[in-house]
This record gives structure tokens, C-alpha cells and sequence, in this order.
């Protein structure tokens, strides 16, 4: 065996051993952009356990020290396990901030609170009309002894309900250009002031809420980076956000897809003489295998230590892209099962059988909520616009 191999079977035996059927089926119910908190909260424990919470961070934070290729295995296993998604807000966007622009003070606190699931992040970023045009954010703080003191409104902000901190966007000084003037806050969302109000989404999903600040007093010893630099933090999280690497579990799907459909064929639904129909799913293989290798070249460039400049914007345009695609072929399979209206089906305690089949109880909601996916972390028509600006010159 080779010792690829021999890590492979490693990681199938943890899913096989540590995997429980009750959160193996809250990770194929899944319909949102990731987990809810009860589900996710166990599970990154267990991965936590293992030393495999947060696979990709540095091994003194806790990461685990992977070749490249081991990552790819982990995520294809992790895909085709069927392991409930865990929330990026803090693995994979504010550690990385906190990890660059953090005092030892705030690493030593904060990042080993996020690998064990202890802290849940919302992102304080967007509000009402402040979203793709961000650097205009209103949301205001005032220095005053050692607290800001926060009045203004957030939106959009998903899971904020199940967040016990926030990473925040305040504006600090409106005398110069926009960029300036804003600066980065982390803060407990219990603080006295704040308010969360639920959205609800057309999937019938409570992932967003608007928050609202009313003279909450936040310790500026929670600031990351300096006062009104930031836009720098900001963007430095953003690129963490639009990166990432995806190719390999959206590979997954499609295989998951393959296989359900020679599973529908035995209930009469039979697709796999459907020229157009399979020759859909053969182009998802092939344009997901040319943006793998898209994907892996630019993760070179940056295990190089070069930078990709705004590369991360065309990994963000091209990867929401498929996965609305992949959404698309998944609704046409299941065909009309994808219609019924069954949301207690996808909460995972509940032991009724759906109408048609698990995958199609989730097909519909899937496809809904996966529309936000051009949207958010900054809308592709953005991302094209950054694209123009910082690799065309245009
Ligand atoms: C599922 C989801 C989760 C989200 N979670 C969070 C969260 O947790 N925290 C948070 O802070 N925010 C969150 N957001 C908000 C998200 O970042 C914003 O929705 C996004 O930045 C777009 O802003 P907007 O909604 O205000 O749209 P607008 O900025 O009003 O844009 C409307 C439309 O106009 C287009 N447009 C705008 N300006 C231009 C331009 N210059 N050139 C070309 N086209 C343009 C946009 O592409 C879009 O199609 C989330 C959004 C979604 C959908």
C-alpha cells in the first residue's frame, strides 16, 4: 500500500467509526449554504478530537501538516461520507483575518475557541445599501474611554441567531474617501443593544437576520488591525471567502448524482438512455475537471507564497456557477418528486419517508437557496467588475 492509500483508509475508517447515521442524514438533508449549529456543533467536535477540525491552517494553530494530495482525499472522502458542512464564517474567514492582523492576545484566545466549536461567527459586513458598494457602510462607532460605541444596522446576516460573536464593519471617521474610516471589530453578540431579527428566505429557511446596534458598547480591545484600516482586514477576509477549494466535493455530487439515478431506474424514472440528460452530467464532470486544475494551479501559486491577485474572484465566478448547474441537473432527475412541499422531511429527527426520495425532498431547496450563491460573498457581476479592473487593466 502506498502511503496515500494507507491515509485514505484512515480517513474512510473515522468517517465509518465517528460518522453517526443521525448526522450523516443531517449532512445529506442539508440545503443551506452549511449546517445548523446542533448538528455542527457535535461534529466539529469529533473532528476537533481527531486533530482534523480545521485540516488547512497552520500545524501551530492546530492544522494538520497535509501534502496537497491528502487534502483532496480528505475532501473527496468527506464529500462522498456525506459529513454535515461546518460554518466558514470562522474556520475559514476570520481565523485566517485573526491570524494575520491579530494580537497574540487575540490568536491565543480566539483561534483555538474556533477549531473546537466554542465561538460561532456572524459576518457584520453588508447593510441596507451598503452590498456590493460595501466601503459606503454607515453602521457607526464612536471611541469613547475603552469601548465603541455602535449604533446602526447590519443585514443579511446569516445564522446570526446561533452567533455568539460577531466580526463587524464600523465606520470610525467620514472626512475622507469612503475606504477610510472603517474599522474592524470583534465582539460578543450578547452585548446589551443588540437585536437580531429573523429573515426569512423564499426556501422557507431561517438562515438570514437583520441585526441592529443601539449604543452597544464594544471593548476596543476587540479591534483587529488599526483604527480605520479596516478595509484592509476586510478584504483580506474576502479573498479567504472567495477562495477555498471546492472542485473535488462538487465532483462528489455528480457522482452522488450518477448513483442516484441508476437507483431512480429500478423505480420506473429510468434516465440512463436520456442522451441529452447524460450528456448534461458528462459536461458537469468535464468543465468540474478543467476547474479543478484551475483551482489546483492557483493553490500552487499560493503554497508558492505569490500572490494570485484577484484570481480568487474568478474561482468565486466559475465554482457558484457549477454548483447552480449541478443544482439544475439534480431538479431535472428527480423530476416531478422535486415538486412536493415537504420542509419537516429535512429536519433529521423526524423518521417519516419522504415523497419520492430523500435527494428529491432536498432537489427544490437546494436549487432555491443555492440562487444566493452569485450573490453573496460580493455578486459575481461584482466579481467580473474586480477581474476587469485588476487583471484587464481595464
Ligand atoms: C445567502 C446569502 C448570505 C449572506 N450572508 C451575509 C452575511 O452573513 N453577512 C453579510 O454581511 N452579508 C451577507 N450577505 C449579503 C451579501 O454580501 C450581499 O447580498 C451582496 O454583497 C450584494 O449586495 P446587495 O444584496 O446589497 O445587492 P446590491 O449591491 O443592491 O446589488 C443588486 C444587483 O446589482 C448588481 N450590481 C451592483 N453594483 C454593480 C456594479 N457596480 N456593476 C455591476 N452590477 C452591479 C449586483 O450584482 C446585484 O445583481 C449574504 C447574501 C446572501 C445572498
Amino acid at each position: 500500500m502506498t502511503e496515500l492509500e494507507t491515509f485514505t483508509d484512515e480517513v474512510r475508517t473515522f468517517f465509518s467509526e465517528k460518522l453517526t447515521p443521525d448526522l450523516q442524514k443531517a449532512g445529506h438533508l442539508e440545503a443551506g449554504i452549511y449546517a445548523e449549529k446542533d448538528v455542527a456543533v457535535p461534529w466539529i467536535q469529533i473532528l476537533d478530537a481527531q486533530g482534523w477540525a480545521a485540516p488547512g491552517w497552520p500545524v501551530q494553530w492546530g492544522g494538520t501538516g497535509w501534502s496537497a494530495e491528502q487534502h483532496l482525499i480528505w475532501q473527496r472522502e468527506y464529500t462522498l461520507a456525506m459529513a454535515p458542512s461546518l460554518p466558514p464564517n470562522g474556520l475559514r474567514m476570520v481565523a485566517p483575518a485573526i491570524m494575520h492582523y491579530g494580537t497574540d492576545e487575540q490568536k491565543n484566545f480566539y483561534l483555538p475557541r474556533i477549531r473546537q466549536g466554542l465561538d460561532w461567527w456572524a459576518q457584520g459586513y453588508s447593510e441596507p445599501g451598503s452590498g456590493s458598494d460595501l466601503a459606503s457602510l454607515q453602521c457607526a462607532a464612536v471611541r469613547d474611554g475603552d469601548s465603541y460605541v455602535i449604533n446602526g444596522t447590519k443585514i443579511w446576516t446569516t445564522h446570526a441567531h446561533y452567533c455568539n460573536r460577531m466580526f463587524c464593519l464600523v465606520r470610525t471617521d467620514s472626512s475622507g474617501i469612503k475606504q477610510q474610516g472603517i474599522t474592524f471589530l470583534l465582539f460578543d453578540m450578547d452585548l446589551p443593544g443588540i437585536e437580531v431579527k429573523p429573515i426569512i428566505s423564499m426556501s422557507g429557511d431561517h438562515e438570514f437576520n437583520q441585526v441592529f446596534f443601539n449604543d452597544v458598547r464594544a471593548p476596543v480591545s476587540g479591534r483587529l488591525g488599526d483604527e480605520n484600516d479596516g478595509w484592509s482586514v476586510a478584504k483580506y477576509l474576502l479573498t479567504h471567502e472567495r477562495g477555498g477549494k471546492s472542485a473535488t466535493a462538487l465532483l462528489m455530487r455528480v457522482a452522488h448524482l450518477r448513483q442516484f439515478v441508476e437507483d431512480q431506474a429500478a423505480d420506473g424514472l429510468d434516465l440512463r438512455y436520456d442522451n441529452t440528460f447524460m450528456g448534461r452530467i458528462a459536461d458537469l464532470d468535464i468543465e468540474l475537471m478543467r476547474y479543478g486544475a484551475f483551482e489546483n494551479k492557483v493553490f500552487e501559486t499560493v503554497a508558492a507564497g505569490e500572490s494570485v491577485g484577484a484570481i480568487s474572484s474568478a474561482l468565486k465566478i466559475r465554482r457558484t456557477e457549477l454548483r447552480q448547474q449541478i443544482d439544475e441537473v439534480v431538479l431535472e432527475a428527480v423530476h416531478h418528486y422535486g415538486l412536493p412541499y415537504q420542509p419537516q422531511i429535512r429536519e433529521y429527527r423526524n423518521s417519516d419517508q419522504p415523497i419520492g426520495s430523500f435527494t428529491a425532498a432536498t432537489a427544490m431547496p437546494r436549487y432555491l437557496n443555492n440562487r444566493a450563491a452569485t450573490i453573496y460573498a460580493g455578486s459575481n457581476e461584482i466579481q467580473r467588475d474586480i477581474l476587469a479592473k485588476r487583471e484587464l487593466g481595464l
